[in-house]
């Protein structure tokens, strides 16, 4: 049988059905699909999105201020409408998830009441390699509180010769420094090796030591099926146009502990979005902030209803499948790409993505021992979308929810051909 025969057999078999023709796909110059493996990056748009977007702009165009309470998906409200199918996306209750800001905000605004260095408990851990983003973040946190960066950054990095942190190691690192630790912040899923934490045991770990436990979820909301609030996670930040498809900087998402719902000590950058809405508008009386239980709380401003309305979209289709049986079809479809890519041999690169399903989730990483950029290049001229990381890795994201198995197949014959294998 040959690898597309072998493909289009995997596709038959697996009960959890492609959504490819709810997405648009790029195109070729020359017509027909482009390859994208790019959803860890820029997620594809959903069709549902156009007729959504507009119906907001029709409705500011025919309604203007009467469109707060009166537009299709009335203004006001609107984040409210994403409270379900929100916390269903990231395993968590109804009322610990808001869409509000992005990322980088967000993780701020978090850090803002979680991040409260005290005595000898100023430092952060942090994990390997780091997002550009969050390392600016985490050393702005330290400094806006006046601290050391060189004494309070704590990044983990992996053993000599490896590429990904081992679980045990993280814990044994929260065990052996948790008398200085003012907070511990991981990525669910590493944007560079695509290696998945088990937060659950990190998560113990900071509990045991009353130290606050944040999670950036860039990668992994949308990809793996989390389970924020069983696993006792206290913050978790993601964006929505990496695998949640909303689009260039999109709205992103914020997750607080239902246990720190109804705190009222915490600390926080308050916005009158945050405010209990039954006395938001009462300025004249009202003039302390009464936070809104829950994660709804730490909003600010109100909602950009433009840039959040592909939300609508994009969670309808998520829960439609099902989050849990996404994540079945993502580790079929990746554990087959891993099978295609091993099979070509490892002269010319190496998988830096943990082997275990469990601990990943759509992409692998590959080392290539050759020039990356120029095999980017070349995969790209074929029509075939990768991503390159600098120094030398190539990232391949098969999203369950438009990639097919042939896809994989197509990509790893020409993988093949570009390194003179046969296949
Ligand atoms: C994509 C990504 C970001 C991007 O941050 P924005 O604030 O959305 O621009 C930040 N951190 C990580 C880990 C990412 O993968």
């Amino acid at each position: 049988m040959t690898l597309l025969d072998r493909a289009r057999q995997l596709e038959d078999q697996d009960p959890v059905k492609t959504r490819r023709d709810q997405f648009h796909i790029p195109q070729r110059k020359d017509g027909g699909d482009m390859v994208y493996f790019c959803g860890n990056s820029l997620g594809l748009m959903p069709k549902a999105v156009f007729g959504d977007v507009q119906a907001e702009l029709e409705d500011w165009r025919d309604l203007a201020v009467d469109g707060h309470h009166h537009a299709r998906r009335p203004w006001y409200p609107y984040h409210e409408s994403f409270r379900e199918s929100g916390a269903r996306l990231v395993g968590a209750r109804p009322g610990e998830v808001v869409f509000m800001n992005t990322l980088t905000a967000n993780l701020h605004f978090l850090m803002a009441s979680f991040y409260r260095p005290e005595g000898r408990k100023t430092r952060i851990l942090s994990d390997a390699p780091t997002f550009p983003s969050d390392i600016y973040a985490l050393q702005a946190q330290i400094r806006w509180h006046d601290g050391d960066v060189n004494r309070d950054m704590l990044v983990l990095e992996p053993k000599e010769g490896r590429h990904c942190l081992e679980t045990q190691d993280i814990v044994a690192s929260i065990e052996e420094h948790h008398s200085e630790l003012a907070m511990v912040m991981l990525a669910g899923v590493n944007f560079f090796t695509g290696q998945a934490y088990d937060l659950a045991a990190i998560s113990a770990a900071c509990a045991a030591h009353d130290v606050p436990f944040g999670v950036d979820l860039a990668h992994a909301a949308g990809n793996i099926d989390l389970n924020l609030h069983d696993d006792g996670v206290d913050f978790a930040a993601w964006c929505s146009y990496k695998y949640i498809n909303c689009g260039p900087g999109a709205v992103g998402g914020a997750f607080v502990h239902e246990r720190h719902a109804t705190n009222e000590d915490l600390v926080r950058l308050a916005g009158w979005w945050g405010n209990d809405p039954s006395t938001r508008f009462q300025m004249d009386e009202m003039t302390d902030f009464v936070p809104h239980p829950g994660a709804e709380g730490w909003q600010v401003s109100n909602p950009p209803i433009l840039s959040m309305a592909p939300l609508h979209a994009s969670l309808a289709i998520f829960d439609e499948v099902g989050i849990s049986s996404l994540r079945e079809r993502s580790k079929r479809m990746t554990g087959f790409l891993e099978e295609c890519i091993s099979a070509i041999g490892e002269d010319h690169y190496s998988i830096i993505t943990p082997a275990d399903e469990n601990s990943r989730g759509a992409q692998i990483s590959i080392k290539v021992h050759g020039s990356a950029q120029e095999l980017r290049e070349s995969l790209q001229a074929t029509g075939i979308v990768t991503d390159f990381r600098p120094p030398d890795v190539i990232r391949i994201a098969p999203t369950p929810l438009y990639n097919t198995y042939e896809e994989i197949a197509r990509f790893s014959q020409v993988l093949g051909e570009q390194v003179g294998a046969t296949n």
